[in-house]
């Protein structure tokens, strides 16, 4: 984390607001452009964060619905409304959550670090991108 970087609250969600949520995280985050199946055709980048600093808001939560895949182990949620995929809890990171950053709203994320992540060949890129790490809380 640099030092200009600062912990705030990001509030966001999908495209018709009814799926919002709050998480805690820095101001300057690593967002991973995957290219895994799913997340190359929704476009997906994402950033990482321990499900700890997530929190779904108001009714949020029966507008969600979710798709899975191969393993199953990725939730892919997306909103039953819109469609838009605003987090989804991703198979690199069981104790974590994966914020699409472009559904962050305005003026809390300073800058994001776009990196590359294999999703194409999973088990190799897991290993390399230490992406696992993301959802562990700095102590
Ligand atoms: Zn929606």
């Amino acid at each position: 984390m640099d030092s200009d970087s600062k912990t705030v609250v990001h509030i966001g969600g999908c495209h018709c607001k009814s799926v919002r949520w709050k998480v805690v995280a820095s101001s300057s985050v690593v967002a991973w452009e995957c290219n895994c199946s799913d997340c190359y055709m929704r476009g997906n980048t994402h950033f990482i964060v321990p499900a700890e600093r997530f929190e779904l808001l108001g009714d949020s939560e029966k507008f969600i619905t979710t798709y899975t895949f191969g393993t199953h182990t990725a939730k892919h949620t997306f909103c039953k409304v819109c469609g838009i995929t605003s987090f989804y809890y991703p198979r690199s990171n069981p104790d974590g959550v994966a914020i699409t950053f472009k559904c962050v709203d305005p003026g809390t994320l300073k800058s994001v670090e776009i990196k590359h992540a294999d999703g194409r060949n999973w088990e190799s890129a897991y290993l390399q991108t230490g992406i696992a790490s993301y959802s562990k809380v700095q102590k």
